[in-house]
């Protein structure tokens, strides 16, 4: 019977609110442990890929809980921003794309679209969607804490942070530069970009090549490498200009003027042309005074840089593919009346040495990569690869004059320092790589002047988040030098705008507040806004004393009631509240976030509170996949969360983004998957209708060992929780449990006992397992845990601990025997195809066993070496027979290095054992497996029926087998 899962999700979400099992208040004598997860941006509604986010945190949040601690687990709705507003323009303008979108992707009823020219009822209508999406997830979250970054009482909160960064010197005025939109006339960061890309920029240097009076910049990030230029590129296609910059004549590219002046630099433009005009001509190269050819090149980007590209094609992969594609296309340059002779005399010219490179190193890459022609995608990774590798391992080469000898990274630094001072070079800022706004406009690097910085740059500053950073988990711990690298990286950051949703700048109030500036510290204002939801405190008496007291602890409780017309009874409950949830003990992400909102979050907990209240743990994970594909608006293949919650059902796309993948990878989100995980969950439930708990009674082996399994499963999934790594537990909990549980039903079957004999240990094993399955798959589980006869909450039961008394080497090893028994027969069967009769099974001898036990303890105590372990046995009187028998010696050897170690030490503890009884407590099985007759001799046995002579054979844990 399949379960009605809707009807299971409503009935526990109507209990748990019922039983208010998820709103969390301080407990003196329990310790508390306080998980967030970055809350949403309501513009639209949750797909699949946030559910993984959230589930993790959520896993998180009910695993703390089971293990004893006093869980807080709260959300709020990022408003923030320009995105809502940029979204609210474009249905005013009865933009169709966005209109279509809303009605086919999120199934959003015309008429709410209609008021959603009102910015705030965009944010309205998704906010309330994704409440219920993660209502319907069954996250465990207290929405007693829910706010909006809009609500006065936050925007009151937000001022006080600010003025404290003031304060401290960390909010500053002046120009620096920041990623920019020229059609919005704003700054932009990861919010605002299509595709979340963070707006990275870094300085380029020009080399200014010479062409009669004119100047000819190219931009480049290695200039040590002028040495090797050859060739000069230029987009024939593409538009330039000869202009004046601050005075000195230049040619650039049309694309290359805005951006300049976006720079600040004086251009005044005398006339325009087209690239082609330039193919042909010759420019000398600074510096070294050698001249070279323009060539033309369709790859060239006149918006990259200046337009114009020097090639250096010993040292770049890119140029020297480049050349090799044009010298198969001469009718090209022949159009331009470059004749081949010129071309062909173009040669690369190496300046750089470099271990574990000969000749040419850009093509010694291109040939290890496979690269066949300028628009392979691996051209990247291998300009990556050598630039990194000439960076840390290259020295510079005798025909670099004064520069030979010295390493490149001090030649680069050299190189662009000389050229500068001598006026041969200038610098540029640039984007790393390509960003565009979500108004579809190409960014741009912007100096801009009077803007109100976060000042990232401040030395002291970083060092305090480094020494957050050192102090606290992140999980994985593989994650940390991004953090590291990125609080190195940053720099002043623009922290306002002048339009968007949000807080104004308290000081100069024509500034509002982005929304990656006010969301660092939020997770101290889930403390007050219960107290704002349920009229306790009135966010009109709010002020910055109320701030200092409750979250810094400043001031006296008589002074600041009185400021702020309260009770002092008041204040020193939500002051009692702070101090016992803060610090966050994890803080949950995408991985996406590292190189901004988590490394802001760090910053700036270190710069407001004291170190006590420092985040002590982030957890990072990658996104999801559909069906192996990246999941996009254009590819259509977004699924909203809600509608695959009443198609799937919540737990089990619980479970299914969770198991697919480690933390930092991309999880393969599948619908055969989800179906697969459903139908488990079912027969789990099932079983639990078939076994009503009773007491465990007596014991038979299988019955030992599926207990002592549920022990070690315990155990090593407690500790891959412990570490978070939920894809292991999950399989312990889920998949091989499931295996012993198939296990153990076969083996019970064949001996045919009845249901109600083995009632006791199934529903044993199921209260365990359920509790651990608790976390992932909230709602069936409680149905589960109410079938086996409990009448409370699962919520309110431990995570299970496991019992040293019922963990059985005997039983563990017994069944891992009879299992590969089975195996063994199973395969000979298969090789020989006979149709079995008869199965003769042959334990080893006694001696054997003394031999095995020598040998066993020989290879604990690191003894591997055959002779020495021969002599070891010839030694003893009870082993020394096996001098006949060398062989066998080598087999029992082998025997045990392929045992893992903790099966040795098993074996070591447990002694000689006696297979026959344990095979003759498996015959039924063998006998319903196999149907045949068994016969379970002992290699000793007098009287043992022998045909093929097989039982000479046997060793311990390795029976002999004869079929006939
Ligand atoms: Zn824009």
């Amino acid at each position: 019977m399949s379960l009605d899962w809707n009807a299971i999700q409503e009935k526990w979400r109507e209990r748990w609110d019922k039983e208010k099992v998820f709103e969390t208040e301080p407990q003196a004598d329990k310790k508390k442990y306080f998980v967030t997860v970055a809350y949403p941006y309501p513009n639209s509604p949750q797909h699949i890929g946030h559910g993984r986010t959230y589930t993790l945190a959520d896993v998180h949040a009910r695993y703390m809980r089971m293990r004893g601690y006093n869980v807080l687990f709260p959300m709020g709705f990022h408003y923030t921003g320009t995105p809502i507003l940029a979204m609210s323009k474009r249905v005013l303008a009865k933009d169709q794309e966005l209109i279509d979108a809303f009605i086919r992707l999120y199934k959003v009823p015309e008429k709410e679209i209609e008021s959603f020219t009102e910015p705030v009822n965009i944010a309205r209508y998704f906010h309330n969607e994704i409440k219920k999406g993660m209502r319907e997830m069954g996250f465990a979250i207290d929405w007693r804490r829910e706010f909006t970054t809009m609500d006065d009482a936050y925007t009151k909160f937000i001022a006080w942070q600010f003025r404290k960064l003031k304060e401290k010197n960390l909010v500053v005025q002046g120009s620096h530069p920041v990623g920019w939109c020229p059609n919005d006339g704003n700054p932009v960061s990861q919010h605002d970009t299509v595709g979340d890309v963070e707006p990275e920029f870094t300085e380029y240097t020009l080399i200014k090549f010479s062409l009669e009076q004119y100047k000819v910049p190219t931009a480049t990030l290695r200039p040590e490498t002028i040495f090797g230029v050859t060739n000069l590129w230029i987009n024939p296609e593409a538009e330039y200009a000869h202009v004046k910059v601050d005075g000195e004549n230049w040619i650039i590219s049309n694309r290359c003027v805005e951006k300049l002046r976006f720079l600040n630099r004086n251009v005044e433009v005398q006339n325009t042309f087209m690239g082609r005009e330039l193919v042909g001509k010759k420019v000398t190269i600074p510096l070294v005074n050698r001249s070279v050819t323009i060539f033309p090149a369709n790859f060239v980007e006149p918006k990259d840089g200046s337009g114009i590209v020097m090639s250096v094609p010993a040292h770049a992969p890119y140029d020297y593919q480049a050349l090799e594609d044009l010298k198969r296309n001469k009718t090209l340059l022949q159009n331009f009346g470059i004749d081949d002779g010129q071309l062909e005399a173009v040669k690369p010219v190496v300046i750089i040495e470099s271990e574990g490179y000969d000749g040419v190193p850009a093509l010694a890459v291109i040939n290890k990569l496979k690269i066949k022609t300028q628009d392979d995608p691996k051209l990247e990774d291998a300009t990556a690869d050598l630039y990194s590798h000439e960076f840390y391992k290259g020295r510079m080469l005798n025909n670099t004059i004064r520069y030979a000898g010295m390493n490149v990274a001090k030649a680069r630094d050299e190189v662009k320092k000389d050229m500068l001072e001598n006026k041969l070079a200038d610098t540029m800022l640039e984007l790393i790589k390509s960003v565009t706004c979500r108004c579809g406009t190409e960014c741009v690097v912007k100096l801009l002047s009077d803007q109100w910085f976060i000042n990232y740059s401040d030395t002291n500053w970083k060092s305090h988040a480094h020494e957050c950073i050192n102090s606290m988990e992140l999980v994985p711990d593989e994650i940390r030098p991004e953090f590291d690298y990125t609080v190195d990286w940053l720099k002043e950051r623009a922290c306002a705008r002048k339009s968007g949703l949000g807080t104004r700048l308290p000081w100069d109030k024509e500034w509002i507040i982005e929304s990656l500036s006010d969301s660092v510290i939020y997770m101290a204002y889930y403390i007050i806004a219960k107290y704002i939801n349920d009229y306790t405190l009135s966010n009109t008496e709010l002020n910055d004393y109320f701030f200092d007291y409750i979250l810094l602890g400043k001031g006296s409780a008589d002074e600041v009631a009185k400021s702020c017309n309260t009770s002092v009874e008041l204040l020193n409950r939500i002051r009692d509240d702070f101090e016992y949830f803060y610090p966050v003990d994890a803080r949950h992400s995408g991985r996406d976030l590292v190189p901004n909102h988590l490394t802001f979050f760090i910053f700036n907990h270190t710069a407001i509170f004291t170190k006590s209240e420092w985040p002590r743990q982030i957890v990072v994970n990658g996104s999801v996949l559909m069906e192996g594909k990246k999941m996009s608006k254009s590819m259509g293949n977004i699924v909203p969360l809600r509608s695959a919650i009443r198609e799937h059902s919540a737990d089990a796309i619980r479970i299914s983004v969770l198991v697919a993948a480690e933390l930092l990878q991309d999880a393969d989100f599948t619908l055969d998957a989800v179906k697969g995980i459903r139908e488990r969950l079912e027969r789990i439930y099932n079983m639990c209708k078939r076994f009503t708990k009773e007491e465990l009674g007596q014991l038979e082996l299988e019955d030992r060992w599926i207990i002592s399994r549920l022990q070690h499963v315990i155990e090593s999934s407690t500790m891959a929780m412990d570490k978070l790594r939920v894809r292991e537990a999950l399989h312990n909990i889920i998949y091989s449990m499931d295996q012993d549980v198939q296990w153990y039903l076969k083996r019970a079957n064949a001996k045919e006992r009845t249901d109600e004999s083995i009632s006791g240990v199934m529903g044993y094993v199921l209260d365990a397992r359920i509790r651990m399955q608790a976390p992932f798959a909230p709602f069936v589980s409680e149905e589960m845990w109410e079938v086996l006869g409990n009448d409370k909450s699962i919520m309110h039961r431990d995570w299970p601990q496991i019992d040293q008394s019922k963990v059985d080497y005997a039983a563990d090893e017994s069944e891992i025997l009879i299992m590969n028994l089975v195996a063994d027969i199973q395969n000979i069967i298969k090789v020989t195809k006979i149709k079995p009769n008869k199965i003769f099974i042959y334990t080893a001898a006694e001696w054997k066993w003394n031999v095995y036990r020598k040998i066993l303890d020989a290879i604990i105590e690191g003894k591997t070496n055959f002779g020495e372990i021969m002599k070891l046995l010839v030694s003893d009187q009870k082993t020394s027979n096996v001098k006949q028998s060398p062989d066998m010696v080598k087999r029992i050897i082998e025997d045990v290095l392929s045992d893992p170690l903790d099966s040795r030490h098993r074996k070591a503890e447990l002694g000689t054992i006696k297979e026959s009884k344990i095979f003759d407590d498996a015959k039924s099985l063998f006998v319903k497996e196999f149907a045949a007759e068994i016969a379970v001799y002992n290699e000793d046995d007098v009287g043992k029926i022998d045909p093929k002579n097989k039982a000479k054979m046997a060793r311990p844990y390795k029976p002999a087998v004869y079929i006939e």
